[in-house]
């Protein structure tokens, strides 16, 4: 239970933030669970709290924006913005994703460049913290319109990363198609062939099992929360919003385990299959989504099963649930109907898709939580393969790596149990991933001294 002394300090910092950072509502949020996880910790540990390392990590290490601008299939010139949030290099060089979507502003960028901090830091590898990205939407876009704007947004980002200083990866929007046109533009303007981004393909340096990693990486970190439970996911029956990227690899992975899925979802809305999908129907999904970038509710035209226009699937019976699309996408009505239709346990595949004040009552209802930061870090600890591997031009094989995700997923979820708090017998895996991640930054940031 929280102090009056703790609530107070937790009031002015976030009043400070706010008033800092107007108008960035995800920052906020993001900058708020941690606070309320980690300051209790750090009033019984005051030498984080004397060096001020909290109020030191809240500020990213510097922000990069810039103009991009491109001609589109007709001639005519487009212009978008980029960014890069470098956050924290502490414990390694910057590394997170990059996202194109219509929808992203700065608050997007230093939401996500926070919580990588956190995230990257629970991997166990020396990596830092960054995110990036821009307001292009390559929906609806040619293959040389994405690929005359991958070009010119790596003209400008070159100036910025490196494989030692900062590696970006791919995220919403950024698949092993822009990867390729933004990793050829660097190539071809440094004349160096270097490990300069992650998720590249097979051909070109790029690792097994991490186009699957972060779902997978998910569904080994539900799993490892059922079986501190004495549960697993062989015959339990799972929701799963999304259909990109982290959506199929957390389908394949529990379809794998025994488990049942139901759901896939996209912006236009959900298709319920109550008869479970099957890996036929899975690959379906791969070629709709990855390559003809089709609507999904062709799945429900195709198998001949329900789509629910505009809806998310949190109202479908399941005993796991796995939000994979997109922040904010489970609200507290969601997370009454996942706990009245008996939902055990969640697994965040996607960043901050549940809303706090939905987290909170699916903590307190006793479902096994499992945090983005830790749930979905797989993604990001096979791009640190990925780099290990092209530092020393050298490939693992697929068992290897796969074995290899499968033991960080379990690591980190004993560091988080090992920091976790207890919520009425459940363990509290929000300021378990918080506090563990937090440790191994601050203590990194104290060695540097004030910095
Ligand atoms: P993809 O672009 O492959 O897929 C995104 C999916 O989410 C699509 O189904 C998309 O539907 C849906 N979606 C996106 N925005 C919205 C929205 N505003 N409302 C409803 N649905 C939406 O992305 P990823 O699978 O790579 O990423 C999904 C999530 O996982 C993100 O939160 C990302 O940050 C996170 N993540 C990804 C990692 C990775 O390795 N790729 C690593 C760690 C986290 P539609 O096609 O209609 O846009």
């Amino acid at each position: 239970m929280p102090t009056i002394q703790t609530n107070s300090y937790i009031q002015d910092f976030m009043d400070n933030v706010k008033a800092k950072n107007p108008a960035e509502k995800d920052f906020h949020q993001a900058v708020h669970e941690v606070v309320e996880s980690v300051y209790p910790y750090i009033v019984n540990h005051p030498r984080y709290k004397d060096a001020k390392i909290l109020e030191r990590m809240i500020e990213p290490d510097r922000i990069i924006i810039f103009r991009v601008c491109w001609e589109d299939d007709n001639g005519n010139t487009q212009i978008n913005r980029g960014f890069r949030v470098q956050f924290s290099n502490a414990i390694g060089p910057y590394k997170g994703g990059l996202r194109f979507h219509p929808s992203v502003t700065l608050d997007t960028f230093k939401f996500l460049g926070f919580e990588q901090v956190f995230k990257n830091s629970l991997t166990t590898l020396p990596m830092g913290a960054a995110k990036g990205g821009s307001d292009f939407d390559p929906k609806g876009k040619s293959d040389r319109e994405v690929m005359r704007f991958c070009q010119a947004f790596m003209t400008e980002l070159i100036r910025h990363i490196g494989k030692d200083t900062d590696v970006p990866a791919g995220d919403i929007g950024v698949g092993a198609r822009e990867i390729g046109y933004l990793f050829g533009q660097h190539k071809r303007l440094t004349n160096r062939f270097t490990g300069v981004l992650t998720g590249k393909s097979l051909e070109y340096g790029g690792s097994l099992i991490r186009k699957e990693a972060t779902g997978y990486g998910c569904v080994f970190f539900v799993e490892e929360m059922l079986k501190n439970n004495e549960q697993s996911i062989e015959g339990k029956r799972c929701v799963v919003s999304g259909s990109g990227n982290v959506a199929q690899y957390t389908a394949e992975k529990v379809i794998q385990l025994g488990g049942t899925v139901v759901s896939f979802s996209d912006s236009s809305g959900t298709v319920y299959d109550p008869s479970g999908v099957t890996q036929e129907k899975l690959e379906f999904v791969k070629a709709l989504k990855n390559e003809r970038r089709g609507r999904i509710k062709e799945y429900a035209d195709k198998f001949g099963c329900e789509f629910l226009e505009g809806k998310r699937p949190w109202n479908i019976e399941c005993d796991v649930a796995f939000p994979s699309a997109t922040q904010n996408e489970l609200s507290l009505d969601d997370a009454k109907a996942l706990v009245a239709n008996g939902c055990q346990a969640l697994g965040e595949g996607a960043n901050m898709p549940t809303e706090p004040d939905a987290v909170k009552f699916l903590i307190e209802n006793g479902v096994l939580f499992g945090p983005a930061k830790a749930a979905n870090a797989g993604g990001v600890a096979v791009s640190g393969l990925e780099m290990t591997q092209n530092s020393m031009r050298i490939s693992w094989d697929r068992n290897d790596l796969e074995t290899r995700l499968q033991n960080i997923m379990k690591q980190i979820h004993s560091q988080c149990l090992q920091f976790s708090t207890d919520a009425n017998g459940t363990p509290n895996y929000v300021d378990g991933a918080n506090i563990a991640g937090f440790v191994k930054v601050a203590d990194a940031m104290l060695s540097y001294g004030i910095q």
